[in-house]
């Protein structure tokens, strides 16, 4: 006999109305249609419909539970196939969004059987009198079968057969073969939730460079999806790796604050949401800006469970940061340290000297006649003298020297480690370059000279501001001699 094949949509066709063969081929259609095809709601109604032909019920339906506290159930009528129009009842008034008291003959039992995952099937002619009969007798019901839909171990909602032209007894296979539809829809919720979560996902992924990550405090181990972690895009799945191998991605100098700031969460604050930049290696060396934000989730008696969150790229935020942390610290025209930070960083240099014991030298220089140039040539020339000068002082300096700009036509050189006598002679020599080095604007060449004044600490004790004025001093000694020359001071003490 040579091989047979088909296709699953025809298969049991042929099988007789209302025998359990029809009801399973219909599940098996109905399965593969759910997991692999249309999915939620299409697929849904397709199994309510062919579920509907093979058992040959008046009406198959789906209520969705809403709400149930302790008095009253709230819920909605979202799926119907009926057998025929005079069957329909979805889109009616009475039926969407209904409340229920549930103290009520018969039926506080049925709701706590559903919540049980339990069926429950109904001959009405059967039942005692009272509201739950009347209610069937209303929608002309004479059997009824239902089944509760589990999603994540919660009634989800109730799947059930209504029967206005037979009072109908189930057999256990029909309600075994039914439940199994019952999980092909709890399925197809799930996946419907998992679609809407991964749309909210990727929603949020487009707004945001973004990871999502969890750390579980019964093992000890992170997951965290792989968009952050990889310098370049690449298929993998959430990634798992110890807290120690976590650590070790972050930046040493991140760590241990970000450690403490944690426990400080964890232990302290514990509601809210925890925030914190760190610097994170990727798995190509690259380091990237992230700012971790999570919150915990306790068990019942206050453990921590589980902190989960996201990682967010916070690189452009850092650059601009720096960028402005930049800004109010250089001089906008020459880019050299304004007199904010110098004042700071000449207190850090005189701390450092006096622990020590090592010379420091401060220089102070002016533009002689600047006043003259801006006035003959005008700003812009003046501007571009500014920036010559600075140029010309900048090829001068070592690592550790720090040049300013303090004033108008006025800027200071810290020199640390430097002899009074070797700072003077680094002025000599950028006297003596300034001078010779013209600089042109709109074809016409341009010479400036400045006055130096020097001023050394020899490890004593002193201040930011005395050293200045010594300096200042000094200058204006170099000043009073004639321009372009250089004077010195050497004590400073307080
Ligand atoms: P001295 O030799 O005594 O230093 O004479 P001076 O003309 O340089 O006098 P002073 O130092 O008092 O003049 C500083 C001048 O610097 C005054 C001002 O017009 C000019 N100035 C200050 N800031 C700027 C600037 O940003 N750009 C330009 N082009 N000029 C500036
Ligand atoms: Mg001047």
């Amino acid at each position: 006999m040579a091989i047979q094949t088909g296709n699953f949509d025809n298969l049991g066709n042929s099988y007789e109305e209302g025998s359990n063969a029809a009801v399973l081929s219909a599940i098996a259609r109905s399965a593969e249609e759910l997991t692999a095809g249309k999915g939620w709601p299409d697929g849904v109604n397709d199994l309510l419909k062919a579920l509907g032909r093979a058992t040959g019920v008046s009406r198959v339906w789906i209520f969705q539970t809403i709400e149930v506290t302790d008095t009253h159930i709230t819920q909605n009528y979202t799926f119907e196939w009926a057998s025929s129009p005079r069957y329909k009842q979805l889109g009616m008034p009475m039926f969407s969004m209904f409340t229920n008291k549930i103290e009520r003959e018969g039926y506080r039992e049925t709701i706590q059987s559903r919540l049980r995952g339990e069926w429950q099937k109904i001959v009405t002619d059967k039942l005692k009198p009272g509201w739950l009969r009347d209610n069937l007798e209303v929608q002309k019901i004479k059997s009824m079968l239902t089944i509760p839909v589990m999603v994540e171990d919660q009634w989800w909602g109730t799947l059930g057969f209504d029967d206005c032209s037979r009072a109908y007894d189930w057999s256990d296979v029909e309600i075994a073969l039914l439940k199994t539809a019952g999980y092909l829809i709890s399925n197809a919720v799930l996946r419907d939730r998992l679609s809407a979560k991964r749309r909210q996902f990727s929603i949020l992924k487009q707004l945001t460079d973004s990871s999502v990550w969890e750390f579980d405090f019964k093992t000890w181990q992170i997951w965290c999806s792989p968009e952050l972690l990889h310098s370049v895009p690449v298929p993998t799945d959430n990634m798992r790796f110890s807290l120690h191998k976590a650590l070790r991605m972050i930046h040493p100098e991140d760590r241990l604050p970000m450690l403490k700031a944690a426990r400080k969460y964890m232990t302290i604050e514990k509601e809210g949401v925890f925030r914190f930049d760190l610097r994170l290696f990727t798995d190509c060396g690259d380091m990237r800006w992230v700012e971790l934000i999570g919150n915990m989730r306790s068990s019942e008696n206050g453990n921590p469970e589980q902190l989960a969150g996201i990682l967010i790229d916070i690189r452009k935020r850092k650059r601009e940061e720096q960028r402005l942390r930049e800004e109010a610290v250089t001089d906008p025209l020459t880019g050299v340290t304004n007199r904010r930070l110098f004042e700071h960083r000449l207190q850090e240099f005189i701390d450092y000297s006096f622990s020590a014991r090592k010379t420091l030298s401060l220089l102070f220089f002016d533009i002689d006649y600047f006043k003259e140039l801006n006035d003959t040539f005008g700003h812009p020339v003046g501007d571009k003298g500014l920036c010559h000068l600075t140029e010309i002082c900048e090829a001068q300096l070592r690592s550790n020297d720090l040049l300013a700009r303090i004033g108008g036509d006025e800027f200071a050189l810290i020199l640390p480690d430097t002899t009074q006598k070797t700072a003077a002679a680094i002025g000599e020599r950028m006297l003596r370059k300034v001078e010779s080095t013209p600089f042109e604007y709109d074809g016409i060449e341009h010479r400036l000279t400045i006055s130096i004044g020097v001023a050394a600490n020899v490890g004593d004790l002193t201040s930011p501001s005395r050293m200045i004025e010594t300096a200042d001093a000094a200058l204006y000694e170099a000043k009073q001699h004639g321009r372009n020359r250089l004077a010195v001071f050497t004590e400073c003490p307080l």
